[in-house]
């Protein structure tokens, strides 16, 4: 009858682990005294009831032990599930918040650029045109600056491109006058190539602006290395079979060899300051909008970006 007493001790054993069954053990052994005092065993009946007893104990504590250290391992490995969830969380939320600063700063230095500009014109009492110039310069800065926060917060949100026919050679344009004063100051020519008019492609200004600002910034950081003040930029049009491109192309140094072949994932940069998100950043854009964008090297030094974009205007929400 004793060995009926191990069916429910090692199901006790399996469900509640060590504690459990010790619990139930000790219960078993008071409820044996107590029974053993009533029916009054003999000393040798007594003596193999302990030995069964004893075997009952190893059984269940081996098996209580060997059910807690389990539903202690997965216990552990739901812990570091959601410390690993918690991190990733973090690592994206870091990733936004770099792309953020990233995408902004631009703009921003911009603003205070033409701030200061006009601050040192008041003071030196120069006519008040300049002065305008500079004010106007910073607040269309400052609209750009929200135009980008709200178009990444469009992307974050649903992902939407707000398509409209753009025309690239104007696009470059604005650019030549956005970076142009910076460009001048390092000593850098930039000059547009158009081989005539070019179609209209369908896509999101704010986000191609973005594109074609990082290569020129770039490009500019490459141009300045050089040590002739020679340095020139060209952004050339050109119309390919269904698509239009725009090449930023300078006389840098060329791109670093070790990033050759993975200039565009993230963080990949060789400035003490950069971010290395510029081109990985501009790349999905590129890539959202139904375009390329690759690199290539110049024979004579420097480098090639070219960003190609359809002009049937198949412009997606991939991400
Ligand atoms: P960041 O400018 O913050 O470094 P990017 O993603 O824009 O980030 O650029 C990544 C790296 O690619 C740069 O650090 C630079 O080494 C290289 N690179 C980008 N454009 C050029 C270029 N026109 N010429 C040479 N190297 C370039």
């Amino acid at each position: 009858m004793f060995n009926l007493l191990f069916l429910p001790v090692i199901w006790v054993a399996m469900r509640k682990g060590y504690a459990g069954v010790a619990l139930a053990l000790v219960t078993i052994q008071l409820t044996l005294a107590v029974v053993t005092a009533f029916v009054g065993y003999n000393t040798t009946d007594f003596a193999i009831l302990q030995l069964l007893m004893l075997v009952l104990s190893i059984t269940g504590l081996l098996l209580g032990a060997v059910t807690t250290e389990r539903q202690d391992a997965a216990l552990r490995l739901r812990e570091q599930k959601r410390e690993l969830a918690r991190i990733l969380s973090n690592a994206r939320a870091g990733a936004m918040g770099m792309a953020l600063a990233h995408e902004v700063s631009q703009p921003l230095s911009t603003v205070a650029t033409y701030l200061h500009a006009a601050r040192r014109l008041l003071q030196s009492g120069v006519a008040s045109e300049p002065v305008m110039d500079a004010l106007v310069k910073a607040e269309a800065e400052a609209h750009r600056a929200r135009e980008v926060l709200e178009r990444i917060r469009d992307f974050v949100s649903n992902g939407n491109l707000n398509l409209e026919a753009l025309d690239l050679s104007a696009i470059a344009q604005k650019i030549v006058a956005l970076c142009g004063e910076e460009a001048a100051e390092r000593g850098i020519q930039v000059e547009v190539e158009s081989a005539g008019p070019v179609p209209p492609v369908q896509a999101d200004r704010v986000q191609i602006e973005q594109v074609l600002i990082n290569l020129v910034a770039n490009a500019i950081d490459a141009a300045s290395e050089r040590s002739d003040a020679c340095g020139r930029i060209i952004i050339r049009i050109a119309t390919h079979a269904d698509a239009v491109a725009i090449e930023v192309e300078d006389n840098g140094k060329g791109v670093a060899p070790e990033l050759a072949d993975n200039i565009f994932d993230a963080y990949q940069t060789t400035k003490p300051r950069g971010m290395g998100l510029g081109l990985h950043l501009s790349r999905r854009i590129v890539q959202r909008h139904a375009g390329r964008l690759w690199w290539e090297p110049i024979t004579t030094g420097g480098a090639r970006f070219v960003v190609e974009l359809p002009t049937n205007g198949c412009g997606h929400n991939a991400a």
